[in-house]
């Protein structure tokens, strides 16, 4: 924007409601809203106070699927670009970034200058944010090869960029996983070499040796525990199994059948204090698990990585809703060639994905109760096939229709080819850094003595997440520009700044 500003330094605010420490930022914050009963409206005002941690932990980061797509193309992302390493391709010379992440990618508006001009800050200049370039990572996977290797089975990095990287990558061997063959596609089983033996409670054990073992050897102040392994199949709610907490710990001393392998390092990691991002569709967070978190205070946030074709379906169902156009038919077609197509090829993983993707425009047709009824909703179809040959790079139609003025019809097409794992790569870093940040923030009403920690369950990163996890009791937010500036303006409130409101009155006041 022509004159538009931007601040390159750590922002500084001066306002009696903002003390900097040397360790802390503390904002006395008015939280606005209003209250509605009947056709009555009552303006709120709630005063918060936000104590965030000003200093970096050395963080380490886990990755459950560590030799998949996503698990190499982050490794080998975040040592290019530590490394800085460039690479040749027929374009030419090409420089490592961190395209696709809002932590290191994006700006916010800040305010406006003497000029009335909007000044835009990146985020790790509101609040401090982790470098990924000082993540420690290591994890896990059920396939031995080392990320080197699989680094080049994965055929999403250019050879130029995976042959410089390879000698570091091919040190790194996962350790052993929990294998049960029948949560993911049997398609799967030809590469399950590297698998832990034992009860469900022996295994729990063994994979927090391995978090309390990478804390201890790396010096590590907190680590945070992704899954971006394979789709598993839901997992049924069953009474005296997953309910609750003291159930579930229960089972897996019993050794259920019932639990799940992403469960289990869902429990492991709470258990050690650990946050744990669910990266895959599946329901990892079955109410007992939940309940641990919560009784644990352990930060946990999911399902399902945001990368491509649910962001823009969350933006054109908001843009045609809220434009007045009432959405009548949503059908949505992928094909991808990559290992997560192949586990997706099976019907009950396929089940996951498609759950995981419909609820996705639930809440802006729900929010209009002039266009539709209250058990009225748009068809909505998800199809994904399996095609090899197009690889990681995910091919997905969509067919949007809607009605328009006058008995009219809207009918909107779209094709998008993209390789899914650089989508998802830097998503995953975006909630590894978002959620640590989530750790070191701690609340209270200005009347409590004592501050505490967030909601464990962090809906706040629900523009990362396809089917956001929400504290129960609170709506699901899937539209994507408000659950942008979900973002944003916590940052704001963190250094006691209003949200943004878009009204230039500035502009529109003489
Ligand atoms: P991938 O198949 O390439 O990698 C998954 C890895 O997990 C494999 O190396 C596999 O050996 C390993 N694995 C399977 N079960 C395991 C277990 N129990 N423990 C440890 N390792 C295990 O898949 P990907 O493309 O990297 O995607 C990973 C996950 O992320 C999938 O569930 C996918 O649906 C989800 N996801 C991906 C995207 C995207 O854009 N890439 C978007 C949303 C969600």
């Amino acid at each position: 924007m022509a004159g538009s500003c931007f601040v390159g330094e750590e922002i500084r605010v001066e306002s009696p409601d903002v003390i900097y420490t040397d360790t802390e930022i503390l904002s006395y914050y008015n939280y606005h809203d209003s209250r509605i009963r009947g056709n009555v409206v009552t303006p709120t005002t709630e005063r918060l106070v936000f104590k965030t941690q000003r200093q970096l932990p050395k963080t380490g980061l886990l990755l459950v699927g560590w030799g998949g797509n996503n698990g190499t193309t982050l490794t080998a992302g975040i040592l290019a670009n530590k490394l800085n390493v460039t690479w040749n391709t027929k374009e030419g010379l090409n420089h490592p970034n961190y395209l696709g992440s809002i932590c290191k990618s994006v700006t916010m508006r800040i305010g406006i200058d003497d000029r009335f001009m909007p000044v835009y800050a990146p985020l790790n200049n509101v609040v401090p944010l982790l470098n990924p370039d000082d993540l420690e990572i290591w994890g896990w996977d059920i396939s031995s090869v080392n990320m080197g290797d699989a680094m080049r089975r994965a055929k999403v990095l250019d050879w130029d960029l995976q042959r410089q990287l390879y000698s570091n990558l091919k040190e790194m061997l996962p350790w052993p996983s929990v294998y049960v063959p029948e949560w993911i596609a049997a398609n799967q089983s030809d590469r399950a070499d590297n698998c832990l033996k034992g009860t469900k409670k022996e295994m729990l054990n063994a994979l927090r040796q391995n978090i309390k073992d990478f804390k201890n050897s790396r010096r590590l102040d907190k680590v945070v525990v992704v899954w971006t392994a394979n789709t598993e199949k839901f997992a049924l709610i069953k009474p005296g199994v997953n309910d609750t907490a003291d159930n579930l710990l229960r089972a897996i001393e019993n050794n259920s059948s019932d639990i799940s392998p992403s469960t289990l390092f869902a429990v492991a990691s709470i258990l050690e204090s650990c946050t744990y991002i669910n990266g895959s569709p599946q329901n990892t967070f079955v109410p007992g698990c939940i309940e641990l978190a919560e009784r644990c205070r352990v930060l946990i946030a999911g399902d399902d990585f945001k990368s491509g074709q649910t962001k823009i379906k969350s933006v054109l169902s908001d843009f045609l809703i809220n434009s007045g156009l009432k959405l009548q038919s949503v059908v949505s077609y992928n094909h991808l060639g990559n290992n997560d197509g192949k586990n997706l090829s099976a019907p009950e993983t396929f089940r996951s994905k498609e759950i995981s993707k419909s609820g996705v425009i639930d809440d802006v047709v729900r929010a209009n109760r002039l266009m539709y009824r209250s058990d009225e909703s748009p068809d909505h179809c998800v199809v994904i096939k399996y095609v090899p040959y197009v690889g990681d790079s995910k091919r997905a139609m969509d067919e949007y229709i809607s009605e328009i003025f006058m008995g009219g019809r809207n009918t909107i097409s779209m094709h998008n080819t993209c390789e899914d794992s650089l989508l998802a790569a830097p998503i995953i870093l975006d909630l590894v850094i978002l959620a640590e940040l989530c750790t070191r923030v701690q609340v209270k009403r200005d009347k409590d003595e004592e501050f505490t920690k967030m909601h464990p369950v962090m809906s706040l990163l629900s523009f990362l997440l396809k089917s956001p996890q929400v504290p129960p009791g609170s709506p699901v937010v899937h539209m994507l520009f408000p659950q942008r500036y979900a973002i944003t303006n916590f940052f704001k409130a963190l250094i006691g700044l209003p949200p943004e409101n878009f009204m230039m009155l500035e502009h529109k006041v003489p």
